[in-house]
């Protein structure tokens, strides 16, 4: 009887644990014996290990199996490989009707704290499987041609270890796409299987010139324009790499540090006395400070006309020239 719980697999013992929980030692029942990746059909049997997976059985039970798995030899290539199991990914600790069964309790609107003592899971692996079929579905929907003015921008995620590099929607304001990681070669990858990426007009991103070829190489009639936020940051780096090269205590000193990245009309009154004592005595970290404030200025301008930007450029340049 309890063979028609678990499709697929052959239990060979169980043992029921609590009122919801069993544990269940399977066989999984491979239909045929699989082909190896050269295409040959002369496999051995080369031996077993031991899988432990996190299931939810036909009546909705949940199991703990520890199923037993073969591993094969390629006669022919030499290769040694596992059986795939039906209905678990490969290394996989949780098959994907569990996995199911958690995201359709995220959807009743059980809180995560809960789904993680009912089901006796970490935190972590239920955030993964809601993120994986969202995701999914994400993917499902936002099928649609690229749009005609995207925004690149990567990231890091899990504190840092790893990276992601989001394809925003700009004139929907919306997400386009995450392309995982932001080695050069899946970014070209993911951006030239867009739908429509030849009507794309404008590709916003910051200034490191790594993507540029790949964008020019993907979208090759949409202009490329630097977003405010990189250039201001960009300008305020320099800025900041000038200043501890003219005086060693901006380095340590967050008392200079943050007035000195600050805009003008956000200082508080005392940040503003302390700035003007210190340029008292470096004048040239005056001038660039102004020259920063001027620039930072123009760059935080919207919507201006061509005639109101060669102005600004003009103003600009002559304010320039006093700092050289
Ligand atoms: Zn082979």
């Amino acid at each position: 009887m309890p063979n028609v719980l678990i499709k697929g697999y052959k239990i060979l013992r169980t043992v029921r644990v609590g009122q919801d929980f069993s544990l269940a030692e399977v066989e999984h029942k491979q239909s045929g014996i699989p082909d190896c990746l050269c295409g040959s059909h002369r496999l051995i049997h080369y031996d077993s290990y031991r899988r432990y997976i996190k299931h939810v059985s036909e009546n909705g039970a949940i199991y703990h199996l520890n199923v037993k798995c073969k591993r094969y030899k390629c006669l022919d290539c030499g290769r040694v490989f596992r059986e795939r199991l039906e209905g678990v990914r490969p290394y996989a600790r949780h098959s994907e009707r569990f996995k199911n069964r958690l995201v359709s309790e995220y959807a009743r609107n059980v809180c995560n704290k809960a789904i993680v003592r009912i089901y006796r899971i970490s935190a972590s692996t239920v955030e993964r499987a809601i993120h994986s079929r969202y995701e999914q579905k994400l993917k499902e929907q936002i099928n649609y041609p690229c749009p005609e003015i995207i925004g690149i921008d990567e990231h890091t995620i899990h504190k840092g270890y790893k990276f992601a590099t989001t394809i925003a929607d700009l004139s929907h304001h919306r997400v386009y796409d995450v392309i995982k990681g932001k080695r050069h070669i899946d970014i070209a990858g993911a951006l030239m299987s867009y739908k429509g990426r030849e009507n794309v007009k404008v590709v916003c991103m910051d200034l490191s010139s790594g993507y540029r070829s790949i964008v020019r190489r993907c979208f090759p009639r949409a202009k490329i324009v630097a977003d405010r936020f990189h250039v201001i940051r960009l300008v305020l780096y320099h800025f900041m790499e000038f200043c501890k090269s003219a005086q060693e205590e901006v380095k340590w000193k967050r008392s200079l540090t943050y007035p000195l990245r600050k805009r003008r009309e956000r200082l508080k009154a005392q940040e503003m006395e302390r700035l003007k004592s210190f340029f008292r005595g470096n004048p040239a970290i005056e001038l660039a400070y102004e020259f920063k404030e001027r620039l930072c200025g123009l760059l935080n301008k919207k919507s201006q006309t061509a005639k109101q930007c060669r102005d600004n450029i003009r103003k600009l340049r002559s304010t320039s020239k006093i700092v050289e």
